[in-house]
């Protein structure tokens, strides 16, 4: 059955910088967790934290996830991080697209094969997709959708069930952000993402997948963007980092 939750996930990128921070972020984070019924917390801390996660935090209250992934199970990839790494240092979630691993060149096909192996392993994947610039010609929705398909392509219609949308505008995304989307255009884009996925996968596919916000979400606008944007979640970066913001992201979630 799908799972109607709020999924609010954690993007801490490099943060925080030292394991003994790390640990006492996850457990606050863990903590607050166990008290939610209607919303779902997942952490995607650095790599080097994935690992302290089971003694620190490992409740089933909240998920962990991985911030990127390797495509291939094994060898010589020097740096790289495997699948079934991540599931056994007990990530069930891997963010792939997210636009700062774009930026540092993931091309879409490096996307696609990355999204296809963590569903190989049983992993739900938190697919990042969205515009560099919104321009008055709507050039940005064929950017989405060009990511979409592209991501998508070789993928069967039963494995969308483990793909999560994260629609992060890279212009709202991080330090250099001018402002958040507004609640109402993220509505209308995720209605512009499940046409897609209905498109390529039938209306019950489009209709169940998942579509999350994501760029300078905070403990003010979550609210907007949950109830009238109708997000099923929302990717926090910035905001992830500070256990009281996130907790009261997560109370918002919880009424939403
Ligand atoms: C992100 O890293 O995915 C993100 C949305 O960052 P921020 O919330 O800091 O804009």
């Amino acid at each position: 059955m799908q799972d109607s939750r709020k999924l609010i996930v954690a993007n801490w990128k490099m943060e925080p910088q030292t394991r003994l921070e790390a640990v006492a972020l996850m457990r606050k984070i863990a903590k607050k967790a166990r008290a939610l019924e209607h919303a779902r917390a997942v952490v995607c801390p650095p790599a080097v934290f994935l690992s302290v996660w089971k003694k620190a935090a490992g409740a089933p209250s909240c998920a962990l996830g991985a911030q990127d992934v390797f495509w291939e199970d094994r060898g010589a990839h020097t740096g790289e991080i495997s699948p079934f790494m991540l599931t056994d240092a007990g990530a069930t979630y891997v963010l792939v697209g997210h636009s700062e691993r774009r930026a540092r060149g993931d091309t879409d096909d490096m996307i696609e094969k990355k999204l296809r192996a963590v569903l190989a392993h049983g992993l739900t994947v938190i697919l990042c997709v969205g515009e560099k610039v919104r321009d008055e010609e709507g050039g940005y929705l064929r950017v989405v959708e060009g990511e979409l398909r592209s991501a998508l392509q070789k993928v069967g219609k039963d494995a969308l069930s483990h793909v999560v949308i994260a629609y992060e505008p890279v212009w709202a995304v991080g330090q250099g952000a001018h402002r958040a989307d507004t609640p109402g255009e993220f509505f209308e884009m995720s209605i512009f993402i499940k046409k897609i996925v209905g498109k390529m996968f039938g209306t019950n596919v489009a209709h169940a997948v998942r579509v999350l916000y994501g760029g300078s979400v905070d403990e003010k606008n979550a609210g907007g963007f949950l109830k009238e944007g109708n997000a099923d979640g929302l990717l926090v970066g910035r905001a992830s980092l500070d256990a009281k913001k996130f907790s009261a992201i997560l109370d918002v979630a919880e009424k939403a």
